[in-house]
């Protein structure tokens, strides 16, 4: 939270601008200048008399004063004019537990973990002995909140076809096999750090969803949205799936992974229907990261498609992803694919996966952090890394894990024969990178054949052969 002198500054430049009003107000009431705090909420209120974020400003304010009965009033409508808003249901609860009334505190607690799958208060979790796990084990995951009138994320539709969502009734009883809320320890513990290299990509999920998380007011100040669509391609073995399933242990937030024989069942509905179900889950408990790995088999190309069946669902998820669609905001989908020159076209639209980011194989700082993320707990001579990074030049991170598995292998062998124990050692290393090939190589073949036929300018493609060009990358590559 940035502090207040600065905001106040801020505010003498823009003195009617709301979001900064607001932003001023919280970091008022952080420092505790109450004061100040209720006359800027004040101020927002007599911009707009239904700004729910100033009235709770005000009801903090008055609690904090010790006029509860004041914060309840303003608490309550809040909720009357946002039935969702979690803050509200959490000042209620503490409004409570001070009058003593545990029931109606748990009520108003257990309601705003629900609401919001992030919320943790580990004070008012201690006195309530309950924690935000726990009340959201207790009832169904929240409806979605009502449409917001802001501004879409972003604009653009599929402006060529006309699509009816034919989904509108109520969802059937669908559950996710990967779901995970914050905090479970299903999760696992596969985080960015366990990752080599992607700096560009990993800043850009938390720019997409993780500070919003943390800075959401200053989001609102700067007018910018949670959520959007990012579309990682590469060879592989470069790491897509390993840092989608690093998004899981990363985010604070809901998490969604969908295989696609959840689409492709062929026992429960249309792929269409199952695909909408999906999306539908992910807005009901936004904020959420959606990832499909493999996305150009549900993704492709509509020219190439001849079955009606696979049409209608490509339109289907092209329909789901427009950024038009106000309740995607607070969803991140993540596509990964190494065929992105599979995909249909209209998916790089403004407001489907507006980003396109290229997972080449690792460079030599990259490769470092591998190195030594796969050495780890190893039975390892030390050794300097220099000559393995150099001689692992165009390897992808799936080509430098088999190199330390082989090496592994030999090394166990030999102590196996010796009676000895034999520590991997950097000529081993060597030895075993030199006789491998990158696997990435008949990819980058691929690759070539694909750019000829696409001289456009799409971004997909420039990537691959500004990469493809660099005095670096032509040793192993080419
Ligand atoms: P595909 O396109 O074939 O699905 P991929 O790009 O998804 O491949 P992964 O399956 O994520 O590649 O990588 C295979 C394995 O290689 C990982 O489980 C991990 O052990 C290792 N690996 C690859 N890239 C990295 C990396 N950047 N950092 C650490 N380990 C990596």
């Amino acid at each position: 939270m940035p502090n207040s002198t600065a905001l106040r500054d801020a505010l003498t430049q823009s003195p009617n601008n709301l979001s900064l009003l607001l932003l001023y107000g919280r970091a008022c009431l952080e420092e505790l200048h109450l004061d100040e705090a209720r006359e800027v909420f004040t101020r927002a209120l007599e911009q707009d008399p239904d700004q729910t974020d100033a009235m709770l400003g005000i009801a903090k304010v008055l609690f904090m004063e010790g006029d509860t009965s004041g914060a309840a009033v303003r608490a309550e409508r809040v909720i009357f004019l946002e039935p969702t808003n979690a803050q509200a249901h959490l000042l209620l609860s503490r409004v409570y537990l001070s009058e003593e009334d545990r029931t109606k505190a748990i009520e108003h607690f257990d309601r705003a973990a629900q609401i919001d799958g992030t919320m943790s208060d580990p004070a008012l979790e201690r006195e309530l002995g309950r924690t935000a796990r726990d009340a959201r084990k207790t009832a169904p995951a929240p409806a979605a909140e009502p449409a917001s009138q802001e501004a879409p994320m972003s604009g653009g539709g599929d402006q060529d076809e006309f699509f009816e969502d034919p989904f509108d009734d109520p969802p059937y009883d669908w559950r996710p096999e990967t779901f995970y809320a914050p905090g479970d320890p299903e999760r696992g513990n596969v985080t960015f750090a366990d990752v080599g290299g992607m700096e560009e990509l990993k800043e850009e999920i938390r720019l997409k969803i993780t500070y919003p998380l943390q800075f959401p007011d200053l989001y609102k100040a700067y007018g910018r949205k949670t959520g959007g669509g990012i579309l990682i391609y590469g060879p592989p073995g470069c790491g897509k799936t390993l840092i989608l399933r690093a998004v899981a242990g990363e985010v604070p937030c809901n998490y969604l992974s969908v295989g696609l024989h959840e689409i492709f069942d062929p026992y429960f509905g249309s792929t269409e229907r199952n695909l909408h179900q999906i999306f539908e889950t992910a807005r009901a408990n936004a904020p959420c990261v959606l990832v499909f790995d493999d996305i150009d088999s549900l993704a492709m190309d509509r020219r190439q498609i001849r079955e009606s069946q696979m049409r209608n669902l490509v339109n289907q998820f092209l329909h789901e992803m427009d950024g038009i669609r106000s309740e995607n905001q607070r969803i991140l989908v993540i596509g990964a694919t190494n065929q992105p020159w599979a995909l249909d076209p209209a998916f790089r639209r403004p407001g489907r996966f507006d980003q396109a980011i290229f997972v080449a194989p690792p460079d030599a700082p990259a490769r470092a952090q591998i190195i030594e993320l796969l050495a780890k707990d190893k039975p390892i001579a030390e050794f300097d890394t220099t000559e393995l990074i150099e001689a692992t030049n165009g390897f992808s991170g799936a080509d430098l894990k088999w190199v330390f598995d082989r090496a592994a292998e030999l090394a166990l062998s030999a102590a196996i024969h010796t009676g000895q124990p034999v520590p991997i050692t950097l000529e081993l290393l060597l030895a075993v990178a030199k006789a491998h090939s990158p696997s990435t190589q008949e990819w980058f073949e691929g690759v070539r054949t694909h750019a000829q036929t696409n001289e456009g300018p799409d971004s997909i493609f420039n990537d691959m052969r500004k990469f493809l060009n660099a005095p670096s990358n032509t040793k192993k590559e080419r």
